[in-house]
C-alpha cells in the first residue's frame, strides 16, 4: 500500500481530513517510523472512534491476569487440536500461542474460529485466565476473531517445530521429528472403559523424553522415525512427557532422525535445580548407602517395600525377596538419592537375590548385604545415568546405568564445563536397561521401588 492509500483508509475509519493524516504520516514516516506504528499514534491521536465499547487493544506483553476482556492483534504460532472431557461432554478444544512484536500468550479456543499458523489476526473479547502460572487468551462465545491482511512481522518460528530439550510442561501443537527408542502397546483403565495405548520414550539429538500415544498409530513402532505434529506435553512423574492424540499427524520420515548416545551431563546442583530430568548423568562421591538397601520384601501385590511383613496399603502381606541400593551421590555442588534396581544391584553386589539370600541366611541377619554393597561403594566415585525427580522429600535419581569413576577429576572437571562433552561417557557403563526398576509407563501402576 502507497502512503496514500494508508491515509485515506485513516482518514474514513477515524472520520476526519485525509490531507492532515497524510501530513501527520508523512512526517512520522520521514522519522523512521514504521507505518504500522505510526497508524497506531494516530489512530490514538484523533480516537479511534469506530469501535464503540470496543476494548482496546493491547500489547500480548501487557495482557494480565488481572484483566477482564482484552483485544489484541497478533500472529498466530501454533494451532493444537485436543478433546477433553468438560461437565460431561466431550468437547474438541484448539490451543496454541499467539505472539506480537512485545511476546507471545497461550490460548485456548472453545469455539472454531478461524485460526492457523502464520496468519495475523484482531482477537477482540479475549476473557483472561491464569494457566501454568500465566496469563492465556480463552476465546469464546464473546470473542471475535478475524484475519488481518496486513501482516505484522513477529520474531518467532510459526508452525510449533521443536525438538525434544525444548519441551516444557504446557507446550501444545508442538511438531516434532523424533526416533521411537522404546515402545509398549497397553490397556488402561480410561475415561471409556479399557483402551489401548502405546507408551515409551522418543529421541532425537537433544535427548529423550517419554511419550504416551493414547490413539495407537501404526508409524510409531520400535527404532522408526517419525514427523509428529500436533502433541502437547504434560508432566508426568516430574519430567516433561509427549502427548500424541487422535488429532495428532504422525509420518513415517524416510530418513532416520539422529540421537545422541550421552544423557547430558550436569553438576548435581544443576540437575536438581531443573525440578526434573528424564535422562541426565552426573558424577559424585558415594557418601553413605541409605537404609532399605541390600536384601529387601517387597509387596506382592503393590511393589511397595514392606517393614517387617507389612505393607502400608496390603497390611500384612508375605513380602517377595528383591535388591536395591539407594545410595547418597555428592559432587560437592549437591547430593541426591542415586537409586538403583535389582540388575544394576546385583552387579554392584556381585551376586543376585539368591545369593544374597543365601548369605541373609548364613549370617541370620539380611542387614549383611546392604554391608556388603556399602564396604564396595561408600566413599567412592561413580557416575550415575537415569530419570531424576525433586520433591518435598528430596532429589532422586533412578539409576540406568551406574558406573565407577575411572577416569582423571581435572578431565572431569573440564567435561562439566564443557557442555558439549555429554556424550563421552559411554564406555564401560553397567546397562540397566532391563531392570524394571527403570523408567515405566505411562499411565497408573504404582511405581515400583516407591516405599
Ligand atoms: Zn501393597
Amino acid at each position: 500500500m502507497e502512503l496514500d492509500d494508508h491515509a485515506e483508509e485513516l482518514a474514513s475509519t477515524l472520520g476526519v481530513d485525509k490531507a492532515e493524516v497524510k501530513a501527520d504520516l508523512e512526517k512520522l514516516v520521514n522519522y523512521s517510523v514504521p507505518i504500522d506504528e505510526a497508524k497506531d499514534s494516530l489512530r490514538r491521536k484523533y480516537g479511534d472512534g469506530g469501535g464503540g465499547g470496543e476494548p482496546a487493544a493491547k500489547s500480548i506483553a501487557d495482557v494480565s491476569t488481572t484483566d477482564g476482556a482484552v483485544a489484541v492483534r497478533g500472529v498466530v504460532l501454533t494451532v493444537g487440536k485436543r478433546s477433553i472431557r468438560y461437565q460431561g461432554d466431550d468437547l474438541v478444544i484448539r490451543e496454541g500461542e499467539i505472539a506480537d512484536e512485545s511476546g507471545t500468550i497461550s490460548y485456548t479456543a472453545w469455539e472454531e474460529f478461524a485460526l492457523s499458523p502464520g496468519d495475523t489476526v484482531e482477537i477482540v473479547g479475549a476473557g483472561v485466565r491464569e494457566w501454568e502460572g500465566s496469563p492465556e487468551l480463552n476465546l469464546g462465545s464473546e470473542t471475535t476473531v478475524e484475519v488481518d491482511d496486513d501482516p505484522l512481522d513477529v520474531p518467532y518460528d510459526i508452525g510449533g517445530d521443536t525438538h525434544l530439550s525444548a519441551l516444557a510442561p504446557g507446550d501444545r501443537g508442538v511438531a516434532l521429528d523424533v526416533r521411537v527408542a522404546e515402545v509398549e502397546r497397553k490397556t488402561i483403565d480410561g475415561r471409556d472403559g479399557e483402551t489401548e495405548i502405546l507408551s515409551g520414550v522418543f529421541a532425537d539429538d537433544t535427548g529423550r523424553l517419554p511419550f504416551t500415544d493414547w490413539d495407537p498409530h501404526g508409524e510409531i513402532e520400535e527404532g522408526a522415525s517419525a514427523e509428529i505434529a500436533n502433541a502437547y506435553v504434560r508432566e508426568f512423574r516430574g519430567v516433561p512427557s509427549v502427548n500424541v492424540s487422535e488429532f495428532s499427524t504422525v509420518n513415517a520420515l524416510d530418513r532416520v532422525v539422529e540421537t545422541g548416545d550421552g544423557a547430558p551431563r550436569m553438576s548435581v546442583h544443576e540437575a536438581v535445580a531443573t525440578e526434573g530430568l528424564f535422562d541426565v548423568e552426573v558424577a559424585g562421591n558415594v557418601l553413605a548407602v541409605r537404609d532399605g538397601s541390600g536384601l529387601i520384601q517387597r509387596c506382592p501385590e503393590c511393589g511397595r517395600v514392606v517393614q517387617k511383613g507389612q505393607c502400608r496399603s496390603h497390611g500384612d502381606v508375605d513380602g517377595e525377596d528383591d535388591l536395591r541400593v539407594k545410595a547418597i551421590v555428592d559432587d560437592g555442588t549437591d547430593s541426591l538419592t542415586a537409586v538403583l534396581g535389582t540388575d544394576l544391584t546385583a552387579d554392584v553386589y556381585g551376586g543376585r537375590i539368591e545369593a544374597a539370600r543365601e548369605a541373609a541366611r548364613d549370617a541370620m541377619d539380611q542387614e549383611v548385604v546392604a554391608d556388603d554393597i556399602r564396604e564396595t561403594i561408600a566413599g567412592r566415585e561413580f557416575r550415575v545415568r537415569g530419570t531424576l525427580s525433586v520433591d518435598d522429600y528430596g532429589a532422586n535419581l533412578e539409576a540406568t546405568n551406574f558406573a565407577a569413576c575411572d577416569d582423571d577429576p581435572a578431565d572431569r572437571a573440564r567435561g562439566l564445563l564443557d557442555a558439549a562433552d555429554g556424550a563421552a561417557a559411554d564406555g564401560g557403563m553397567i546397562d540397566g536397561a532391563s531392570s524394571d526398576e527403570t523408567v515405566e509407563d505411562g499411565v497408573s501402576e504404582p511405581r515400583r521401588g516407591a516405599e
